[in-house]
């Protein structure tokens, strides 16, 4: 007897096949990314004055949005013949170059500076077993020499986003929220680093104008960290610092992506405080119930500064939540710990749950 598979999560190379470059079928490389939940949210929608939705990129197969451009980029390395791939990162890039180039059967190796990843993006190179070199050096440094082995080693693809195909797989992204809104939202906020998202979503809604699905397109809203705001200060940053690690970049590479995005749609690239990023990630998990790591709540934290100053976009907007909190246990355990045990007796337990709900 045969079993009838049905794959729920197809990937995005399958449902956007006619949007994306030509990747012979026998070449996909897919674990289920994209179909990520938009999310409604409606306390934070009060506080920034417009109907907010979530796009959880988190619940991609590792855990941030750059599984949608690391299907494109592994599978076309595959189809191409590459022995090996390699990136530099901040952490997520590595995870997600870590799972593809497992399930495609390509070595991998990722450049970071050392002591800086987050600690489960380290822990998910490590189980997907690729090669990490640190460096002493920070996200920059490592961007340089990744380029410069992958030109020198031959047969070497970098799978940094300066690989176009990263950029053709992220824009899916843009796709999945015009598709679920029924229309692009008036306005589009996310975190900007390396700056290759931000120049996905731009080039996706406008790809879906074009095509006649839709008759406009969002404003752009990107969000740096203050420490590392090299498109708001007009010149790059020698020593980027931020909690926020996934944005910790003083030498955006898609910087004209991302300046053309926020101009050409109307938009801004703004910088939000450390401290307004962790109040607007601690929102998110305590008055929506969704966890995503630091970098990620750049998009909300812009959004509630805006409101704050009268210059909210109002409308239909959505933030896009680009990873997932579990990644970064430290942020959150630098602020509140595990309380110490009690006896297990009943008084114990019901007289610690009387002093919150008395
Ligand atoms: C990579 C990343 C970003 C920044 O995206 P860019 O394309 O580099 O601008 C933001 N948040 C998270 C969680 C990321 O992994």
């Amino acid at each position: 007897m045969s079993v009838q598979a049905r794959v729920s999560r197809q990937g995005v190379i399958r449902r956007y096949r006619e949007w994306l470059p030509e990747i012979p079928d026998g070449a996909v490389a897919t674990i289920g990314e994209g179909e990520t939940p938009l999310i409604e949210a409606p306390t934070l929608s009060e506080r920034v004055g417009a109907r907010l939705f979530l796009k959880f990129e988190g619940m991609n197969p590792t855990a941030s949005f750059k599984d949608r451009g690391m299907t494109v980029a592994m599978s076309r390395a595959v189809a191409t013949g590459s022995r090996a791939c390699a990136c530099a990162s901040t952490g997520n890039t590595a995870a997600s170059a870590a799972a593809y180039a497992a399930r495609a059967g390509v070595e991998c190796f990722v450049v970071v500076p050392a002591g800086k990843i987050a600690l489960g993006k380290a822990v998910q190179v490590l189980a997907h077993g690729a090669r990490i070199v640190q460096i002493e050096g920070n996200f920059d440094a490592a961007l340089r020499l990744s380029k410069r082995i992958a030109e020198e080693l031959g047969d070497v693809t970098l799978v940094n986003s300066v690989n176009p195909d990263r950029i053709e797989g992220q824009k899916t992204a843009a796709f999945e929220v015009a598709e679920a809104l029924g229309n692009p939202p008036d306005a589009l906020a996310l975190p900007v680093g390396n700056a290759g998202n931000i120049t996905s979503y731009w080039k996706g809604f406008r790809e879906w104008r074009e095509a006649g699905r839709a008759d406009s397109v969002p404003r752009m809203l990107g969000f740096q960290a203050e420490g590392a705001s090299p498109l708001v200060a007009g010149h790059d940053f020698e020593s980027p610092e931020t909690v926020a690690s996934a944005i910790r970049i003083g030498s955006p590479a898609s910087k004209e992506g991302a300046l053309a995005a926020a101009r050409d749609s109307g938009g801004l690239i703004e910088s939000v405080t450390d401290a307004e990023i962790l109040a607007a990630q601690e929102m998110l998990a305590s008055e929506e119930g969704v966890f995503c790591e630091p970098a990620s709540a750049a998009g909300v934290a812009g959004l509630l500064k805006l409101a704050g100053e009268g210059r909210g976009p109002g409308g239909t907007v959505v933030s896009v939540l680009t990873g997932h909190g579990l990644k970064d246990p430290d942020v959150i355990l630098g602020r509140v710990q595990l309380p110490d045990p009690v006896a297990a007796t009943f008084e114990a337990v019901a007289g610690q749950m009387r002093r919150v709900i008395a």
